[in-house]
């Protein structure tokens, strides 16, 4: 069904990373919130004071997404229930934060893709998406920001801004797919629990 396997927000890790990078990686993934904790489907509220904690924790939250080779976090994934996301689609470019995002345009043109997520392991599943969208909000420092963007940009701006109201890709999946992601999650997270 889908015609692209793009993984959000988790991004297919190196096939074979070196025991540090590994560690860091685990370390980095029992800080992201999985699928069980309310605080998953708990909808985020606005920030309204742009300070050094803010800072901080955009800061944390790319540093995060950085070890757990992600492509995009949202607050509440680590437990913060601001409007914050922080995303990266390219590995070698800056992390990007976007704070009290809406979506002010979506294309009614829509596509299919694979979707992963940090809080659901072992979940794959396909999400239909807008393929272009604008999006208003501020940036860290409280400066407004409007970005248009297409493609994977476009779709993991969009998830993150689900977590941010709650809903997850199993949400958004087609029936079918729905109870064979919640089969390898329940075992996914079974064996996460026993390690
Ligand atoms: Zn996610």
């Amino acid at each position: 069904m889908a015609e692209h396997h793009e993984e959000l927000d988790e991004a297919p890790p190196p096939p074979t990373l070196d025991p540090e990078t590994a560690a860091r990686r685990r370390a980095a993934l029992a800080h992201v919130r999985k699928f069980g904790d309310p605080v998953l489907r708990t909808k985020a509220r606005p920030v309204e004071v742009f300070d050094d904690e803010l800072r901080d924790e955009v800061r944390r939250m790319g540093a995060l997404m950085h070890d757990a080779y992600g492509i995009g976090l949202a607050a509440t994934q680590v437990g913060i229930v601001h409007r914050v996301l922080v995303y990266r689609v390219e590995s070698d470019s800056p992390v990007n934060a976007l704070v009290n995002p809406e979506i002010e345009w979506s294309s009614k043109d829509k596509e299919w893709a694979e979707e992963g997520c940090l809080s659901l392991p072992a979940v794959h599943v396909d999400v239909e998406r807008p393929v272009f969208i604008r999006v208003k909000g501020f940036d860290e420092q409280g400066e407004p920001i409007l970005i248009e963007a297409s493609g994977l940009e476009a779709r993991v701006i969009q998830h993150e801004m689900d977590h941010l109201d709650g809903v997850l890709i199993l949400d958004r999946a087609p029936r079918d797919q729905r109870k064979e992601a919640m089969r390898a999650l329940r075992a996914a997270l079974e064996s996460d629990a026993a390690a």
